[in-house]
């Protein structure tokens, strides 16, 4: 019973955002379907588990229905032979059904784990083709947690509660055929106690669920703690603002309600079971009650071997009852696990290949914006009617105050979004007509955060090109001036970068994906300006690695260097999501307007001394 019951622990223990909590799935017969589906290409799997199952219950049931004939045959006809035969025979069969009962685990397991392999994938997969909205509206930690815990509930249940609730069944209805048919008047009296244990189960299963709520409520929480503190920034600042013991003091609180939770529902648990064994102690004494009463009384064939084969059946039954009455939340939590894994599975990736897409021969990388629109939010315009072209081997600087939108023209290239009006053309093409894998292979860019995995220097550079020589890396990384850094290091290419390459240093960071785009080679090069100025020294080595970059492609850059201006072929000074003025550098800072403003504040404070 206990191991049973293991399912509902682990699940008990796994996320359950608080809308969740609060509303309890509806089940559907499409929602059964759904899930049938994922089980179904296991039905031969799921066909020998359900037959193991009923052959361990009806073996399992063997000895308490044999103990009536080792009672009256071999002990009180005291005939040793039939006492050994029977004596043997319950052991082969609880040998047996134990055997069994292996392989119905195995195969469980089997199938459990089968199931979660597909779904898992199918998730993964599905969350790749999510839109970059999707990653920056949904918290990282829930998406993961969908990934990760919530299809392993899927084998808990699969494990857990299916076969439970199957091999219960079949036990108690093993139990009662077997009650009925030994003595029906015996067999009422024992069962009729039965339904009482409702009442303890109910009373203890709903203050539990309460209890495993406030519980979760609470790891949330503790959790959200360790991901804010425990994590690289949130450590800095913790430090930098001296807030270890305020931490620790929100730590200690949350982990203390904590331990209050468990010894709570450790201890409902607790009289669950007083009240459980009293009421399991009734039952016997009722059957041997009566069941005395009938033997000395009115009937001489019933024998003390039914009486004791009823006591033993009885007990039998108390298990699967207990577990049955529990079932109901694990049944409950597994709709909402399944519930929550499918709308995940019905998000629909916003962003997504044409059906009709095209992929040309060969890239030029023309650029052009006609008249686009956008807002992330239908209430909020972000870009205004922005209007420009760039043809092949161009170079446009996008500069404006911050928040004026300039990230946002960036994104719309490579389709992380689309527009709300207008187009973006790719070599005459609107982007949202092209192949994305096309359209993504032949744009590049490097972003102010530049994201590095966590490995070696060459595992992050091969990530771009995985076919690139030693001789390849190396070119590339010494036309983004870092070559010298990483040779210097002792492991060479071979140095671990850390978690999220926060092992380097930010001009490092941004001189390896440097780097990195070059060995992609794209037509289209989109570069995000560091926004802190840097020292010259840094300022040239950058300059240098960037001046590769540009040359011959067709860049887009969002600048925040003098030199940069200076050097491209058209400035578009970006306002509140509109392009204010366009031109070369030295025209537009004549002019007086919104450059100007921005030159004499930024540029010029920027530059090297
Ligand atoms: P900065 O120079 O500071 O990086 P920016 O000019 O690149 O600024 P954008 O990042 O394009 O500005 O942002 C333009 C506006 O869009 C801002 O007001 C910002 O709040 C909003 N915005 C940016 N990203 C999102 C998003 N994912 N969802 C909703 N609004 C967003």
């Amino acid at each position: 019973m206990e191991n049973r019951q293991g399912g509902m622990g682990r699940l008990g223990r796994a996320y359950l955002t608080e809308e969740e909590k609060a509303n309890k799935p509806k089940v559907t017969k499409a929602l059964l379907r759904r899930i049938g589906a994922y089980l179904k290409p296991y039905w031969k799997q799921m066909s020998l588990v359900l037959l193991a199952i009923v052959a361990s219950s009806v073996f399992r049931m063997m000895p308490s229905i044999l103990s009536g004939r080792i009672i009256d045959d071999g002990l009180i006809g005291r005939d040793l032979r039939t006492l050994i035969t029977l004596i043997v025979l319950s052991l082969i069969v609880t040998l047996a059904a134990n055997l069994i009962g292996v392989f119905e685990s195995y195969l469980n397991t089997w199938i459990a784990q089968h199931v979660t392999f597909d779904m898992r994938n199918k998730m993964f997969s599905h969350l790749q083709s999510m839109s970059h909205r999707f990653f920056t509206t949904n918290n990282q930690g829930e998406i993961i947690t969908r990934m990760t815990g919530d299809i392993s509930g899927v084998s808990d249940i699969i494990t857990n509660t299916l076969s439970s609730i199957l091999s219960n069944a079949i036990t108690l209805i093993v139990a009662i055929v077997a009650m009925f048919s030994k003595n029906w008047i015996l067999a009422v009296v024992g069962i009729i106690i039965v339904p009482l244990f409702a009442l303890p189960t109910k009373k203890v299963g709903k203050t539990r669920w309460d209890l495993t709520r406030e519980a979760q409520a609470r790891n949330d929480e503790i959790n959200g703690i360790l991901n804010e503190t425990l994590s690289v920034s949130g450590q800095t600042l913790v430090k930098l603002f001296n807030k270890e013991d305020v931490e620790y003091e929100r730590y200690e609180k949350a982990n203390r309600q904590m331990i209050r939770l468990n010894i709570r529902e450790r201890m409902a648990g607790r009289w669950f079971r007083v009240a459980l064994n009293t009421f399991s102690s009734i039952g016997p004494m009722l059957i041997y009650l009566v069941g005395g009463i009938m033997m000395m009384r009115y009937d001489s064939s019933l024998t003390v071997g039914d009486v004791t084969v009823l006591v033993a059946l009885l007990g039998r039954m108390y298990a699967p009852v207990n577990s049955l009455l529990g079932i109901q939340v694990d049944w409950i939590r597994s709709m909402a696990l399944f519930t929550r894994i499918f709308e995940y599975y019905d998000m629909p990736a916003e962003i997504q290949n044409a059906p009709d897409a095209v992929t040309p021969d060969h890239a030029e990388g023309n650029i052009r914006f006609q008249n686009v629109f956008f807002a992330y939010e239908p209430e909020r315009p972000i870009l205004k009617n922005i209007d420009f072209s760039l043809e092949k081997g161009k170079s446009v600087a996008i500069v404006g105050p911050s928040g004026s939108g300039k990230s946002t023209i960036i994104n719309l290239i490579p389709r992380l979004y689309d527009v709300v009006e207008g187009a973006v053309t790719f070599d005459g093409i609107d982007v949202r007509k092209l192949d994305l894998g096309f359209l993504r292979r032949n744009i590049g860019m490097v972003t102010q955060d530049t994201y590095l995995f966590n490995g070696t220097v060459r595992e992050n550079l091969l990530y771009a090109k995985p076919d690139a020589t030693s001789e390849d890396l190396e070119e590339a990384c010494r036309k983004a001036n870092i070559h010298d850094f990483i040779i210097g290091q002792p492991a060479g290419y071979d140095t671990q970068v850390g978690n999220r390459g926060l092992k380097l240093s930010g001009g490092e960071k941004q001189r390896l994906s440097i780097a990195r785009v070059l060995l992609k080679d794209p037509k289209v090069l989109i570069f995000d300006e560091a926004t802190s100025s840097l020292d010259s020294i840094s300022e040239s080595m950058i300059q240098g690695a960037i001046d590769p970059l540009i040359e011959s492609r067709t860049s887009i850059i969002i600048a925040h260097r003098l030199s940069t201006v200076q050097a491209v072929d058209e400035i578009l000074v970006i306002k509140d999501g509109s392009i204010e003025e366009r031109g070369r550098h030295q025209d537009l800072v004549d002019r007086g307007g919104v450059y100007t403003e921005l030159y004499e504040t930024q540029f010029r404070r920027a530059e090297p001394k």
